[in-house]
């Protein structure tokens, strides 16, 4: 068996995106990424964002023998395993600098990994934010404005470095985001971490508004939210919840405390997802002016109400009353 491995063996992190993990693999053990395709017998072009999207069992196999990760390891790093898949970022770039690319990155983070490698969750339209460092998320080489193509990078250089420019990634400056947006950013992958609540009725129906919400916030009334540029999508999610922030800023009865508690991650959010359905319905007859109206559309006392709840449920059924 021994024979059949790899000289170079590299672990795969938390929650890394199984793209990621081989172009690491790749550079270790002295294969480009572009080149790397081959050793795999795949054709050339997005040959590894394609494998997080569908692993072939032949591949996977052979990932296997050359490296000894399981096979449900394998299959753990892709994104057919926990994450909605309607409100993943599409593996097409248009070109224009307000449309999606297919792949975001923190620069903080890929900085302070020991070894850069990037996020299955940064592949989510849904997701703008850093909630390690509550800094925006960029899609784009901020030197050159290109995508994130590391399956074409014919140089043997690690994967944090721009393809076209070599920019180092983790030199790209911090870009802010509302405290409202964060929340927001934050409560949606909250609920997206339980597979059982995402994949609910109530869940999909979220999905469906999240997809609505550039036409909610009378930015980009033509598209959906998968379409639309990091930056683009942000812009949306700051109009929405700009209320929020206005309260979680200024509110003199919110001592930071209260506001941290706004932020943490919450086992059941069932109410939660209910009211955020209800908050993002479309408007009747008047579907781009949702901004306009005198009723801020995510009401930050609702929220704030629902989200205590949930944590009053997490934190009876941690001491198993109510169960
Ligand atoms: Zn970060
Ligand atoms: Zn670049």
């Amino acid at each position: 068996m021994a024979s059949h491995r790899w000289p170079v063996i590299v672990a795969p992190q938390f929650d890394e995106l199984l793209s990621s993990w081989l172009h690491r693999l790749a550079f270790a053990n002295g294969v480009a990424p572009r080149a790397f395709a081959r050793v795999l017998g795949l054709a050339p072009g997005m040959w590894s964002a394609s494998l997080d999207l569908r692993l072939p069992g032949n591949t996977a196999s052979q990932l296997c023998t050359n490296t000894g990760v399981s096979l449900d390891h394998l299959s753990g790093m892709t994104l057919s395993h926990a994450l909605p898949k309607r409100i993943l970022l599409p593996l097409r770039s248009s070109g224009r600098r307000d449309r999606s690319t297919w792949l975001q990155f923190c620069s903080r983070c890929l900085a302070e990994d020991p070894h850069p490698y990037f996020r299955r969750r940064w592949r989510l339209a849904s997701r703008v934010a850093c909630s390690r460092h509550g800094c925006r998320l960029r899609d784009r080489c901020p030197f050159c404005r290109s995508r994130i193509a590391v399956f074409d990078q014919g140089k043997l250089v690690p994967q944090h470095y721009c393809v076209r420019c070599w920019y180092d990634l983790r030199r790209a400056s911090i870009v802010a985001i509302s405290p409202g947006a964060k929340w927001f950013d934050g409560c949606i992958d909250d609920i997206f971490r339980s597979e059982a609540l995402s994949s609910s009725p109530p869940g999909r129906a979220l999905v469906r508004r999240l997809q609505s919400i550039p036409r909610l916030a009378g930015s980009f009334p033509e598209s959906v939210l998968t379409n639309l540029s990091t930056a683009a999508r942000t812009r949306c999610v700051e109009r929405l919840t700009r209320h929020l922030s206005d309260w979680l800023m200024n509110e003199e009865d919110v001592d930071d405390g209260v506001r941290q508690s706004l932020i943490p991650a919450a086992d059941s959010h069932s109410s939660l997802v209910e009211l955020l359905v209800a908050a993002l319905a479309p408007k009747r007859g008047r579907p781009s002016t949702a901004m306009n109206g005198r009723r801020p559309t995510l009401d930050p006392a609702k929220l704030f109400k629902a989200h205590i709840e949930t944590l009053d449920m997490r934190s009876l059924s941690s001491t198993g009353i109510g169960q």
